[in-house]
């Protein structure tokens, strides 16, 4: 796996867990997977689904990306996910999540031979 792969599954994917809105689940996915270091991220999306399902996005059509590159890909269905956003307030180190698990399609933009998902677009 090439290291935007890699961080690609570390930043996004936890296929092991179904969500829970009223845990701290936020706290500690971004804790964990490293999105607290240095700096708070402000926004994360963790999707709950097999990573094969995630992987096989890139096979759908090309479609534009945020950033005006065309190497994005939409799902055909809607995936399990659950947005982390930092709460206001919340003050690095210590940093405050509210979790917010939701059923939709995502996009990812995809790179490299194998094609695999490298960023999550929306
Ligand atoms: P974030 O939740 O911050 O948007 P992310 O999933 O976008 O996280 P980044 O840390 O932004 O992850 O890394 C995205 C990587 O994907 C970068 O290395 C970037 O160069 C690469 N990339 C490839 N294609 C695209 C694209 N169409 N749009 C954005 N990034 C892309």
């Amino acid at each position: 796996q090439g290291p935007g792969a890699m961080k690609f599954q570390r930043q996004h994917m936890d296929s092991n867990s179904r969500p829970n809105p009223n845990s701290n689940y936020c706290d500690q996915m971004m804790k964990k997977r490293k999105m607290t270091v240095g700096a708070c991220k402000p926004l994360n999306t963790f999707v709950h689904e097999p990573l094969k399902d995630v992987e096989d996005i890139c096979i759908q059509r090309n479609i534009r990306c945020k950033n005006g590159q065309n190497n994005c890909h939409k799902s055909k269905s809607s995936m399990r996910v659950t947005d982390c956003r930092l709460t206001n307030g919340s003050r690095y180190p210590n940093c405050k999540y509210h979790t917010s698990p939701t059923k939709r399609q995502i996009t990812v933009a995809c790179v490299g031979n194998p094609y695999v998902p490298v960023h999550l677009d929306g």
